[in-house]
């Protein structure tokens, strides 16, 4: 699959750090505990690609990954319920919506939420942004693995039906499940970042 390729390139502080602004990149995003490095990992076939964004003093970088000179993924960081100063997270705050506001690059936002606490405020957040900057959003309702079929094709339902009738939602959104555990949502969700990266 198109995603095994991926590579850690580098950790960047600020904006100026990142790799030039050319070619494509889709955006990975989360609450803490979300699921997003292990939906990362599943999705590279690469079980420590993403533990970079986990070690101490890099959970607040953006953490890039290259597919090859052309395609990379971009790990934001998740400020779910960070135990960080309001300072220090007003920085990252600042960094993640300069990115997202202004990187060309940026083809398509992969949201992951918990399956089983969809929707939270930080995941609103992130939808409006999706909305503001009229780009992509993929939704990956993880840890599906945790709810029966019956429960998981409800909270499907039921986050479709919140989005479609949220006017502020991103014009182009759309939601699975997922299951990093269980390896289930994986062509689904590649199918739909090679569509972004143009793989
Ligand atoms: P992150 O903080 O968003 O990067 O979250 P992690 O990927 O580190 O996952 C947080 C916790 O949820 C860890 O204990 C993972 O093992 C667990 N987890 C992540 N994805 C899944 C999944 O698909 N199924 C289950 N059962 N647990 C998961």
């Amino acid at each position: 699959h198109i995603l095994h390729t991926a590579k850690f390139l580098k950790s960047a502080g600020s904006l100026r750090d990142m790799p030039a602004d050319s070619g494509r990149e889709v955006a990975f995003a989360g609450r803490s505990n979300a699921g997003k490095s292990s939906a990362l990992n599943a999705l590279a076939s690469h079980k420590g690609l993403a533990r970079v964004s986990k070690t101490p003093g890099r959970t607040q970088l953006l953490n890039v990954f290259s597919i090859d000179d052309e395609r990379r993924l971009v790990d934001l960081p998740g400020y779910g319920y960070a135990k960080v100063p309001v300072g220090v997270r007003d920085q990252w705050r600042g960094m993640v919506d300069g990115y997202l506001r202004h990187r060309e690059a940026l083809k398509g936002l992969v949201l992951i939420m918990d399956s089983r606490h969809p929707l939270k405020d930080f995941d609103r957040q992130m939808l409006d942004y999706a909305a503001a900057i009229a780009k992509p959003c993929h939704v990956l309702l993880t840890k599906a693995d945790k709810m029966s079929r019956g429960e998981a094709a409800r909270t499907l339902a039921e986050v479709r039906k919140a989005l479609a009738e949220d006017a502020a939602a991103p014009a182009a959104v759309s939601v699975q499940l997922f299951s990093a555990t269980a390896k289930t949502g994986l062509e689904e969700a590649r199918n739909v970042i090679a569509g972004w990266l143009d793989l």
